[in-house]
């Protein structure tokens, strides 16, 4: 593994009528399916009636052979998984069902608790039993146990015990919910259909392909209940706020590397920030080369900051093979040390006897980028210079990215950047400081905890 990896994608839309939700939700989470390739499922609400459906595999595999625009209902949410914590098994894909009182609720969650063991003693002492591994099934059991007290409040309540980094999409009748953690770590959108309906999603993208507008990021904190009524033909919106205002935290590798370049965060499309941390990187230590490449697709955009910002010009240089897909894994070790020229071929007539300037998103492991340099060199570059469009990469992530362990992460193991130009084969590299990483993110307050070492107090 050479990249982080996300942690999951959700998406819920409520409609003011009957409609074809299962369609809309499952080209929302296509368009999620970066996020998360191990399994994906939905759960549509029809006369308040729950009917879930979820697979192994990627969305189009989950769902092959199912006629979603035949799933008609007022609300529904759906779940991409990448799983950081508890097996890829279908017990653990998402959503997750369970009794809510004399009704029944699901839920799709994207991030990680930090107090699982303990919320696990309190339900166990409660003699609420879990089926699963998954921090959902936990968050679900916590909702559950104060149905009695109504969905919100039971979702108020629950909410207020867990810690950690969250995005949850709930449906339960005909109510949709979206609440994001207090700290804002992981992602979630809120739009609006042109028939009135309301979509709820890890980011805009989603939002984008099924027609929608974004309105606003949920805010960190913050509970909207989306609340279907086909009589009035209308959906009613509310939002609260659970906790008290903390110092907001949004993961600043989702605006790095994780989200798709033409999400929209904080305000901020995120190929325009990429753009800048590689206008950035530059002016930081400007070097005298012939050619810009981006490491397809991650390095691309802050390629073209570089390249704009330096007046040197950008070209692709390496031709990706998109039919891999990353959660492609070759069976034997000897197939392995071919993936990276497999993935990537060198187009020689850019290339030779030029000076490169090749940009990446981030330096993890360091293992793609010293088979990058080498194909360049074979391929005739004079010079090969790696920016990396992030801090290096020295701690870990609590908060459910699933990073290599540190003894793993080249800025850990070798301890200076000369030690590591030495490994990988670069002539020089330049990694984006902190400071320009947070003057990027407009000096906005975000988690940098896995550059820094310094995380959100989650308290
Ligand atoms: S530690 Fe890194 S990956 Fe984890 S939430 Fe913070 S910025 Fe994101």
């Amino acid at each position: 593994m050479d990249k982080p990896k996300e942690a999951c994608g959700v998406m819920g839309i409520s409609s003011p009528s009957k409609s074809s939700l299962g369609k809309l939700c499952y080209l929302g989470l296509i368009s999620l399916q970066h996020r998360g390739q191990d399994s994906a499922g939905i759960t549509i609400s029809t006369n308040g009636k729950l009917k879930t459906e979820k697979a192994l595999g990627l969305v189009t595999e989950a769902f092959r052979g199912k006629d979603t625009s035949s799933w008609v209902g007022e609300v529904v949410i759906g779940h991409t998984r990448y799983s950081t914590t508890g097996e890829v098994s279908l017990v653990n894909s998402q959503p997750v069902e369970r009794v809510f009182g004399s009704n029944t609720i699901a839920l799709a969650h994207n991030g990680n608790l930090i107090n699982t063991a303990e919320l696990k003693e309190l339900l166990k002492n409660e003699g609420e039993e879990l089926k699963t591994s998954t921090d959902s099934e936990i968050i679900l059991a916590l909702i559950t146990k104060n149905a009695h007290k109504g969905l919100v409040e039971a979702v108020t309540l629950a909410m207020n015990l867990v810690k950690g980094s969250f995005s949850l999409v709930i449906i339960s009748g005909n109510k949709l919910i979206g609440v994001r953690d207090s700290w804002g770590i992981r992602p979630l959108c809120l739009g609006v259909l042109d028939d009135g309906s309301y979509a709820l999603a890890s980011e805009s993208c989603a939002i984008d392909v099924i027609g929608g507008k974004l309105i606003r990021d949920v805010n960190p904190g913050e509970i909207i209940v989306l609340e279907s009524n086909t009589a009035k033909k209308e959906v009613e919106l509310s939002a609260h706020k659970y906790s008290k205002d903390k110092v907001q935290a949004p993961c600043a590798f989702e605006s790095i590397y994780f989200s798709r370049p033409d999400s929209v965060m904080r305000g901020q499309e995120l190929f325009q920030f990429r753009k800048e941390c590689g206008r950035l990187l530059y002016n930081q230590s400007p070097i005298k080369a012939d050619l810009v490449l981006g490491v397809p697709d991650s390095g691309i955009a802050a390629a073209i900051g570089v390249s704009e910002e330096s007046g040197i010009a950008f070209s692709l240089g390496l031709i990706k093979n998109k039919y891999l897909g990353r959660s492609f894994i070759e069976p034997t070790e000897e197939m392995r040390k071919h993936l990276v020229s497999l993935k990537f071929n060198p187009l020689r007539s850019e290339i030779d006897n030029k000076r490169i300037l090749l940009v990446d998103d981030s330096l993890v492991r360091g293992t793609t980028s010293k088979k990058l340099i080498d194909i360049l060199r074979k391929a005739g570059a004079a010079e090969v210079h790696l920016y990396s469009a992030s801090p290096p990469v020295k701690h870990p992530c609590f908060f459910g990215i699933d990073l290599p362990t540190k003894k793993d992460l080249i800025a850990v193991r070798l301890s200076s950047v000369e030690k590591i130009c030495s490994k990988i084969g670069a002539d020089s590299l330049t990694y984006l400081s902190l400071e320009n990483l947070s003057q990027a993110l407009g000096g906005e307050s975000h988690c940098a905890g896995c550059f820094s070492g310094t995380y959100p107090k989650l308290d």
